[in-house]
C-alpha cells in the first residue's frame, strides 16, 4: 500500500512597511511564502506549488504576489533594514 498526499508549509520571509491597499494605513506587512509539498509515506519529497503573499498586520488583508515581486520585496527588506532574511523559518499560521 502506498500512502501519498500533500503538505503545506508557510514561511515568513520578511516584514515590510507598506501602504495597505485595503485600509490605506502604512502598516507592517508580513511577506509569506506558501509551499505545498508532495509527500510519500508522510515524507515530503518535492514542492508541487509555491505562492507568495503579503498580509497587512493592521486589517489582515492578504495580497497575492508573483515570485518576482516577492523577491524584489525581500531584497528591499534585506537592504533597507540591514538584516539578512536568508534563512526563512517556519512559523505556525497566526491570526
Ligand atoms: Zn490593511
Amino acid at each position: 500500500m502506498i500512502i501519498f498526499g500533500t503538505k503545506g508549509y508557510l514561511y515568513q520571509l520578511a516584514i515590510l512597511t507598506l501602504v495597505c491597499g485595503r485600509c490605506g494605513n502604512p502598516a507592517a506587512h508580513t511577506l509569506r511564502k506558501r509551499v505545498t509539498k508532495f509527500t510519500l509515506f508522510f515524507v515530503p519529497l518535492f514542492p508541487v506549488s509555491t505562492s507568495y503573499a503579503t498580509q497587512c498586520t493592521f486589517c489582515g488583508a492578504e495580497q497575492r504576489l508573483t515570485k518576482e515581486q516577492a523577491e524584489q520585496l525581500t531584497a528591499q527588506a534585506a537592504g533597507g533594514a540591514g538584516q539578512a532574511y536568508g534563512q526563512p523559518h517556519q512559523q505556525p499560521y497566526q491570526h
